[in-house]
């Protein structure tokens, strides 16, 4: 028996166990009596515990003998009685959902028209697909009738029809299934068949915001939240502005003007910064031609340079060069020769960065790193290298 259809706010209750099992490391049971609900409609289950063992999941019976399946954390044994808690909290979020998913459905029925095509509830966050074009102004019309709805504090009644009835009660969309359907009805605002479960006035829903709206599958999807979990993100977006005010030392509201003060501040930065390498890396590469002019080069070079010089000297006739440069707990460095050189780079990095421990590879220009310690030891070996093999 479906406790929870007539007990929408009852969070406890005491139930036999009818049905019990193990799969693996799953266990389930089935009740003669539940409060919990299970994930159908758009609407997520119920979680709680049953005789303090946690309920994790709770599942319609697929082969549909509409049974509630109860998956638990550890077994329970049939015949056993046991008391059943719900994780109220988390099942009166989900009623607060669902019913402002319903006062949105007839909310944008009645601005422009538009029909449901499909919901997911799953989340804080919901969203709701329409079969209408994507446009502001409907959304923001839509939002404030099912505002007015919530201020209205109307009942919110669900009562059980045959499918035949439903054309003569009204129904916002024709029912998917035949025979006995039930109806939610919110007084003098929307008439639905639908199993889950809502708050008793629409003010419980309340309030309700559209945070988001996007052209979808043809249509518009759009993202909402209502009730306790409209009021948690609207207090997280407020203590992100808040902190965002202090550092910006700006009123919350006029946060944008000293963000995109601080943006093109950067933008010009960069730019400068990129300049200013780039002249720093040619006058280094004229310098180094200079005080080499056997054109083999060893020498340590400023890190936020490196691959710029190392770039320029590569494509310079001649050059052979190792360049190094301290980068915070590591050495990098640049082993370089343009194809003029008979060198092989390969048995000079052998010979002198591998045994001091270099990682990297390369042809003609090998980068890669050093322990910090190696610098000095790496320009000596390089130049002592070159000597001997000359
Ligand atoms: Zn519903």
């Amino acid at each position: 028996m479906r406790l929870y259809w007539e007990q929408p706010y009852a969070s406890e209750f005491e139930a036999q166990v009818v049905r019990a099992w193990s799969e693996g490391t799953k266990h389930y049971a089935v009740l003669n009596q539940t409060l919990f609900y299970p994930t159908a409609g758009g609407q997520a289950c119920d979680t709680g515990t049953l005789d303090g063992v946690a309920v994790v999941e709770v599942l319609e019976d697929a082969k549909a003998t509409g049974q509630v399946i109860h998956r638990l954390e550890s077994p329970l044994s049939e015949g056993q009685t046991v008391v059943g808690k719900l994780d109220w909290a988390r099942r009166y979020r989900h009623m607060q959902r669902h019913t402002a998913e319903h006062m949105l459905g007839q909310a944008f029925l009645r601005a422009a028209g538009w029909n449901v095509v499909a919901v997911n509830m799953h989340s804080p966050v919901c969203t709701m697909d329409f079969d209408g074009e994507p446009d502001e102004a409907v959304v923001r019309q839509a939002e404030a009738l099912a505002n007015w709805a919530v201020y209205a504090n109307t009942p919110v009644r669900t009562y059980f029809i045959d499918h035949t009835e439903a054309e003569t009660h009204g129904l916002r969309r024709s029912p998917k299934v035949t025979g006995t359907i039930r109806v939610v009805e919110i007084e003098h605002w929307d008439k639905v068949a639908c199993g889950g479960l809502h708050v008793a006035h629409t003010g419980e829903a309340g309030p309700i915001k559209i945070t988001r709206l996007e052209r979808y599958k043809g249509g518009t999807r759009i993202y909402f939240v209502a009730g306790w979990e409209a009021l948690e993100l609207f207090d997280q977006e407020h203590r992100l502005l808040a902190r965002l005010g202090e550092k910006f030392s700006s009123g919350l509201l006029e946060l944008e003007k000293p963000i995109e003060n601080m943006r093109s501040e950067w933008y010009r930065v960069r730019a400068e910064n990129a300049a200013l390498k780039d002249e720093l890396a040619e006058r280094l590469m004229r310098d180094l031609l200079a005080e080499f002019p056997g054109l083999t080069i060893a020498a340590k070079v400023p890190n936020s340079v490196l691959d710029m010089v190392g770039k320029r000297l590569a494509e310079w006739p001649g050059v052979l060069a190792l360049l190094l440069a301290e980068a915070e707990d590591k050495t990098r460095y640049v082993l370089l020769k343009h194809p003029s050189r008979s060198e092989d780079l390969q048995a000079l990095w052998e010979a002198v960065l591998k045994p001091l421990g270099a990682r990297g590879g390369g042809a003609l220009v090998k980068l890669g790193v050093l322990p910090l310690a190696a610098l000095h030891k790496a320009l000596e070996g390089f130049q002592k290298y070159l000597s001997s093999h000359s």
